[in-house]
């Protein structure tokens, strides 16, 4: 869209017409080359694990012979296939909310026994990453939403803190209970993230090191994504504080849903 309406020179109602017509096409101008500029990054993502299932095979028709080395091969595509499910769910995942065709539940969800379980099921993959996670402080709270998002969300951060930190180095997952707010704090003492970078880091496919990215153990690039969708759709703030070399702290406040008064106050209040 590159025509804009004449805005005449007089300011009467015609020209209010023209200016609020051409912040419309401007507005639509910027969604359209974002989803455009989504589609090709998707493209080019989807495009990866493909070529390296067909480079893979191509060698194993032609040289491949013993057991050991057509096992190898299967390895390596079972791999590239895990990688290429997970990227569509993620995509479609961000598609459907694009679309406002996701319906989030809208039910009482207790963020601290959330965080609980996914962190119980985070420590086997942080043992193997030489990573221990502590939570320290899990406050019981309550927030309105969706249980299976609120999971992914902070299973997707807690990954993360996972995947960039090295050995011997640790998590901690803390949720807390503001008068107004459910606060999930995930800090690592891993590798950090660069000021230039920090602004990106939400953004669709935006990966601070991209050489990292085949040994990351399966980085979509869309996790941050999807985490920054659900703290929107629930009505919260992210927040993430980082130093290079030292660690990062990612801050997700959600609104505390609020508790239904006791029957007994209702009963004193009509006496
Ligand atoms: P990915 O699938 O690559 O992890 P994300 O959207 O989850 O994609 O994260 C985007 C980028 O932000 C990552 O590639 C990484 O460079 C950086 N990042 C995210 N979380 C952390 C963290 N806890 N520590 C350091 N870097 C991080």
């Amino acid at each position: 869209l590159q025509q804009r309406v004449p805005v005449p020179a007089a300011r009467d109602e015609v020209y209010f017409l023209a200016v609020t017509l051409n912040e419309m096409i401007e507005s639509l101008d910027t969604v359209l080359s974002r989803q455009r500029r989504f589609v090709a990054d998707a493209s080019h993502e989807l495009r990866t694990p493909v070529a390296v299932i067909r480079s893979t095979t191509d060698v194993a028709l032609l040289h491949a012979s013993t057991r050991e080395e057509y096992i190898s091969v299967l390895r390596n595509v079972n791999i590239e296939a895990e990688r290429l499910g997970r990227l569509i769910n993620d995509l479609l995942a961000l598609a459907r909310g694009d679309e406002g065709k996701i319906k989030l539940e809208h039910e009482p969800v207790r963020l601290d026994q959330v965080a609980d379980v996914v962190a119980a099921n985070a420590d086997t993959i942080a043992e193997e990453n030489g990573v221990t996670i502590h939570r320290p402080q899990l406050e019981p709270v309550t927030v309105l939403g969706d249980e299976t998002r609120l999971i992914q969300m902070i299973m997707n951060l807690l990954d993360n803190a996972i995947i960039y930190t090295n050995p011997g180095g640790s998590v901690t997952l803390s949720v807390r209970a503001t008068p107004t707010n459910a606060v999930v704090t995930i800090k690592d003492t891993g590798i950090g993230i660069d000021q230039e970078h920090l602004a990106h880091i939400f953004e669709r496919f935006y990966r601070v090191d991209q050489a990292r990215v085949r040994n990351a153990g399966g980085s979509s690039g869309l996790g941050l994504a999807i985490v920054d969708w659900t703290v929107q759709a629930h009505h919260g703030t992210i927040t993430v504080e980082s130093q290079p070399g030292l660690g990062s702290t990612f801050t997700v406040s959600l609104p505390r849903a609020i508790e239904a008064a006791p029957k007994e106050s209702v009963l004193i209040g009509s006496r």
